[in-house]
């Protein structure tokens, strides 16, 4: 084993459980775009359903269809698609598309009528993320047409959503305003005849922030692989999370070097006296993130060790100080931290970034191995 991504598929129906104590009657969709922010989307997707997610978030009609080849069944959700996409497909596997502009819509009629079947669509609202969305000025017209393909039976709306663009800051203004204007669009859309069966705003931070944003729907990406999407604010441990990745890797080398040698590319780091090197055979070809060169973080024979020198594309060195553990012993580079690893969310910090990013970026050399598969 030169490195793997445990994968604990019991942490992923924790997660979606406990978010689903904290929303009540609130329905959840775990979102697995992105192969499951790099977890795995089948494998997750189906941890998530038995724990009781009665909704996946897909963000790519390509990544709805690879859930339902893979035989899930369920509501799915897919939002993010540019003209061309496979809609017929997407529509034929009864997958349900959002709408954000007339351009989609039309689009999604035509598919309807090629078909022969009724789209359900979700028309999304731009209430300030400034992002994908319909502008308020756009949302009568949207409205309308899409009540217009409601009555020809091409589509049925089902849903009205909107995004957050400062979830992980609860006080910032921008979370009221968009708030009050998705209420708005809710309403405005209600009183011109849409019935929606589901209403939904809130991501990770806002399910767990913000219970004026649940609505009959929240949508549980990062929270769903136990990631604290508020680290400056609680460790997952506080929001009831537990972590789903663990990366780990085999020690390539361990050698005795003297002080002053330099240590990888660009020689930005020296040993400080004779000590110990040990080589961690994954880089940035593997997600390791080149901006965590003399900083990220692994656990090693049971001691906190820090990366020294650049990451390279395959390997990274770690200082072992006067540790001499064998060549094949465990690096431990984040997981749930209960061993004494790190997290990624101490990788995120290391590298000046978002957890969200350590997990995503993992790439596909490094094989999932899924424990707790039912
Ligand atoms: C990615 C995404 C989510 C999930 O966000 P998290 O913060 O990871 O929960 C929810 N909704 C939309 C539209 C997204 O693109």
């Amino acid at each position: 084993m030169r490195a793997e991504a445990r994968i604990d598929l019991d942490a992923v129906r924790h997660n979606i459980s406990s978010v689903q104590a904290r929303v009540g009657k609130a329905q959840v969709m775990a979102v697995v775009k992105a192969d499951a922010y790099g977890h795995g989307a089948v494998a997750c997707a189906k941890a998530a359903q038995e724990a009781g997610a009665s909704w996946l978030g897909a963000a790519l009609p390509g990544e709805a269809l690879e859930l339902r080849d893979a035989g899930l069944v369920g509501r799915i959700l897919t939002w993010l698609w540019v003209p061309g996409d496979p809609f017929d497909e997407v529509i034929e596997a009864d997958v349900d598309v959002s709408v954000s502009a007339s351009w989609a819509l039309r689009e999604v009629e035509a598919s309807a009528r090629r078909t022969g079947r009724t789209a359900r669509i979700h028309l999304k609202a731009d209430t300030g993320l400034g992002r994908n969305g319909c502008q308020p000025h756009d949302w009568e017209a949207l409205v309308e047409a899409a009540l217009k393909a409601q009555a020809d039976g091409l589509v049925q709306v089902v849903g009205l959503w909107s995004h957050f663009a400062c979830a992980d800051e609860p006080e910032h203004p921008s979370v009221r305003i968009q708030l009050a204007a998705f209420h708005e669009a809710v309403a405005l859309a209600e009183q011109w005849g849409v019935t929606p069966e589901v209403r939904h705003m809130a991501n990770s931070p806002a399910t767990l922030l913000l219970p004026e944003s649940h609505f009959d729907l929240v949508r549980c990406g990062l929270a769903t692989y136990g990631v604290s999407p508020i680290p400056d604010l609680a460790t997952p441990a506080e929001l009831g999370l537990r972590p789903v990745m663990t990366l780990v890797a085999s020690l390539a080398g361990v050698k005795q070097v003297p002080a002053g040698h330099g240590v990888s590319y660009g020689h930005t780091w020296y040993t400080e006296r004779d000590t110990n090197l040990g080589l961690v055979p994954v880089g940035y070809a593997d997600g390791v993130p080149r901006h965590a060169g003399n900083a990220g973080p692994v656990l090693v024979g049971g001691h906190r060790r820090t990366v020294v020198g650049r990451v390279a594309m395959d390997q990274v060195v770690v200082d072992l100080g006067d540790d001499t553990p064998l060549p094949g012993d465990e690096v431990v580079l984040f997981g749930p931290g209960d061993r004494g690893e790190p997290t990624a969310e101490d990788w995120a910090r290391a590298a000046g970034t978002i957890a969200y990013e350590i997990v995503t970026r993992i790439g596909s050399r490094v094989p999932r191995v899924y424990l707790g598969a039912r």
